[in-house]
């Protein structure tokens, strides 16, 4: 094995070890190697399509029918994105966070994915900032449905509970952040004094302020990414290989430490 990546997952292991609230906020990259595309990077969806329409949730404002309409006729991008999502299933780093979890060694999950693998991994505290593609949510009173327990019989859908326009729960370009959910990962932040930041370009606002406010309050940054983020600098300990490696070994590293 590599001598720098050896060392470098030997002290990610203690400094995990050693601190009181760990929290992983968790980017596209995490899911690369369950065959879910990134948006940005090398293979990212942007790259090879293009960047999307930036007024999406402006568009799902002035005429939601029409936005469900063309949701039931996705673009080819968002065809490639939905076809490797259904066919993906969690990989080794998803079960090692799972594990860590399960151990005491992770507190939370702040995640900006929305393909549902912490939860079919079993991890059980995770906050979904950019929400979940396989739920529905009511733009009034935030209620989640389940999307095939949801029946569509009218397009826009309403909420059963209050009336309220139903859309999917993905947060769009331009929508706000449900206010429980940033509320959650305000409140993580605060108790964290370890971040380990996985597969995240970290320029996407406003998740990329929690790492700054991490460092601020003195705590550590930890980054899981095979290429340079803007937070790359500022990290105590970078690890430079994809987080489907680097995870697994970073609890087998815990493990010893707890059976020594
Ligand atoms: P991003 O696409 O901007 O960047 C992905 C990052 O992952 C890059 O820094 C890249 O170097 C890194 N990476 C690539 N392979 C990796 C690997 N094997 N292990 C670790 N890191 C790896 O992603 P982002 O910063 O998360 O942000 C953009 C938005 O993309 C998010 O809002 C998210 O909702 C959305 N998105 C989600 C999914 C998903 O749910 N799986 C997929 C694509 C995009």
């Amino acid at each position: 094995m590599n001598d720098e990546l050896d060392a470098a997952i030997d002290q990610a292991a203690a400094v995990i070890a050693a601190s009181r609230h760990v929290v992983a906020l968790v980017g596209a990259g995490m899911s690369a190697e369950s065959g879910i595309p990134t948006f940005r990077g090398k293979e990212g969806i942007w790259t090879k399509h293009g960047e999307p329409d930036l007024r999406d949730y402006d568009r799902f404002r002035e005429d939601p029918k029409g936005w469900w309409e063309q949701r039931m006729k996705p673009s080819p991008a968002m065809n490639e994105l939905a076809a490797a999502l259904a066919e993906a299933v969690p990989n080794e780093g998803h079960f090692a966070l799972k594990e860590m979890e399960d151990r005491g060694s992770l507190q939370a999950i702040i995640t900006q994915n929305i393909d549902n693998m912490h939860q079919i991994a079993g991890s059980t505290n995770i906050i979904e900032i950019h929400g979940n593609r396989t739920k529905l949510r009511c733009t009034v009173c935030s209620n989640r449905w389940p999307l095939d327990e949801f029946p569509i019989d009218e397009l826009p859908p309403s909420c059963p509970d209050c009336g309220g326009i139903v859309k999917g729960d993905t947060v769009m370009f331009g929508e706000p952040i449900p206010r429980e959910v940033l509320d959650e990962c305000i409140e993580q932040t605060a108790r964290c004094d370890c971040m380990l930041l996985i597969g995240t370009s970290a320029v996407v606002y406003p998740a990329a302020q929690f790492p700054v406010d991490v460092l601020r309050a003195g705590g550590a940054l930890i980054e899981i990414n095979p290429e340079d983020t803007p937070l790359s600098n500022v990290s105590q300990l970078v690890i430079r290989a994809g987080s489907g490696t680097a995870l697994p070994m970073i609890l087998e590293r815990l493990k010893e430490k707890g059976d020594s």
